[in-house]
């Protein structure tokens, strides 16, 4: 009996990797259009990735797979929840579950949409009229509400959606975070904004010349624990990270000559993602076991190396002289202190992806708060030009003058992702969170920071986060790893400690 659901488990994990190899084909294929493709190649491109699309859906939608799966899921292989077993199967019959919730009409019409939103997205930005986007908005609203009926609820639809992007999280619990979050974090932006101290952030505009740019930020990715023998870095506009094997992690990045942050700090974001699938067990690679828990836990990676250790005075103290080296012009006659300080320019924005680590959440806490509104009927797509500005004077003291710096701003809505913005944050309060935790059983992180010792984190973070897989909730490892649900304390500690001595607030 128990052999028969042993072959059964091989035929499903068998089934899952090939699954897997049409994602990383496919993956493989988008990252090739973002970083080589000639324009002229895209058509082409697009229907190669739909029919790799409508194959991997096939593989996931088959009868005798769903079959497999229940019976396995009812078997002794899954009495133990905290089984490898255990874990594959509820994780793979969970996404196979909602495939076949949602009515084939329905895919095609939100993938339809996707792409046209993305389009009148697009021209609505560079006229900067939100009404030429405003009857897609209304649709993708209304197709999302017959996503989230379809899939099913707990308390509202946005659970459903959220579930994409962070399993198993609910939409109350983020809100109660966030709450809390606002009510520390606009006093001390407030505080921080009327501070007569300020950071001299011309330095960081002066002329960083890119083949010098891009050999310091490998340096500190491969200083960090980057393995580039497993992954490499390439140039997007927009940069990413995405994973073509067990042992193929790709990251890109963009060089802006007259301002260093963008390219460094954007390498070490990438970086810490690509960190993470990099310590993911290769040989479970294209199982539930092998792949990260969801985007929030994959954020709070990119952002602690970026934030956490990269902003730190401790992290500059080694990479300072360094930099110097690199960059003898731009930095000559620049302290380490200046230096660091301008890297922690806090300024309340319009843009999100430019904003600090101060500012971040509130940008992402109007976001999540319209998309409720909108889903739930209270706020109409008409009027969302409007409370964006309302918002962002409330919350940031800053007007929102234009459409395309406010509603029109991201892409994410147009693209159908809605649930999505949480789990920037979710990133920030979960870095944080491990962070203090890390420190906490590590001991003197700064003084190891100072003299390039980096390998002591990566490692705890390898044991506690990444080799266990989806064997965890993102709420089940943080209660295990730091004791505590998650909670917006330690990130305001971290914030008020950092930005208190900076600003003399
Ligand atoms: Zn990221």
């Amino acid at each position: 009996m128990s052999q028969n659901f042993e072959r059964l488990f091989d035929d499903v994990c068998h089934h899952a990797r090939r699954a897997a190899m049409l994602t990383s084909i496919s993956a493989l294929l988008e990252w090739d259009e973002r970083v080589y493709l000639p324009a002229a190649g895209s058509e082409y491109r697009a229907e190669e990735c739909t029919y790799l699309a409508g194959m991997m859906h096939e593989r996931w939608i088959d009868a005798k797979f769903g079959d497999s799966l229940a019976a396995l899921a009812e078997s002794p292989l899954a009495v133990d929840p905290a089984s490898d077993a255990a874990v594959v199967v509820r994780r793979l019959k969970h996404q196979r579950d909602k495939k076949i919730k949602l009515p084939q009409s329905l895919v095609e019409e939100l993938a339809r949409t996707a792409v046209l939103g993305q389009h009148a997205w697009q021209e609505a930005r560079k006229q900067n009229n939100f009404g030429m986007f405003r009857p897609l908005l209304e649709k993708t609203i209304d197709l999302k509400k017959q996503q989230a009926e379809a899939l099913g609820y707990a308390d509202c639809p946005y659970d459903a959606l959220l579930d994409d992007f962070e399993p198993d999280e609910r939409t109350a619990n983020i809100r109660r975070a966030l709450r809390d979050l606002r009510e520390q974090l606009v006093p001390l932006v407030a505080a921080i904004g009327a501070s007569a101290k300020r950071p001299k952030t011309e330095i960081l505009k002066r002329p960083f010349p890119v083949a010098q740019q891009e050999a310091f930020g490998k340096l500190a990715a491969a200083a960090i624990g980057f393995d580039f023998e497993a992954g490499r870095v390439d140039v997007t506009a927009h940069p990413f990270c995405t994973t073509l094997g067990p042992r193929d992690c790709r990251i890109t990045t963009r060089y802006h000559e007259d301002f260093f942050p963008a390219a460094f700090f954007g390498t070490l974001h990438e970086a810490g993602h690509g960190m993470y699938e990099q310590g993911l067990p290769a040989e479970n690679y294209g199982l539930p076991t092998g792949e990260a828990i969801s985007l929030g836990v994959h954020e709070s990676q990119s952002r602690m190396w970026e934030n956490l250790v990269g902003r730190s005075k401790s992290f500059w103290k080694f990479f300072y002289p360094e930099a110097k080296k690199q960059f003898p012009q731009a930095l000559d006659g620049v302290s380490l202190d200046d230096f660091y300080f301008a890297v922690n320019d806090v300024r309340p924005s319009l843009v999100r992806i430019e904003a600090d680590e101060a500012t971040y959440n509130l940008h992402i806490l109007i976001r999540f708060e319209l998309e409720q509104d909108l889903l739930d009927g209270k706020l109409a797509a008409a009027d969302a030009a409007e409370a964006w500005r309302d918002r962002y004077r409330q919350y940031l003291g800053v007007g929102s003058p234009t459409d395309a710096d406010g509603v029109l701003q991201d892409v994410h809505w147009s693209a159908g992702l809605f649930g999505y913005f949480p789990t920037y944050s979710l990133g920030n309060l979960y870095a944080a969170q491990y962070f203090e935790q890390a420190r906490k059983e590590l001991g003197d992180l700064d003084a190891m920071f100072a003299r390039g010792e980096f390998r002591p984190l990566l490692d705890w973070l390898r044991a506690n986060i990444h080799r266990h897989g989806q064997c965890y909730t993102a709420a089940e490892l943080v209660e295990r790893v730091t004791g505590k649900p998650l909670s917006h304390e330690p990130l305001m500690r971290h914030l008020r400690g950092k930005f208190g001595e900076l600003y003399g607030v």
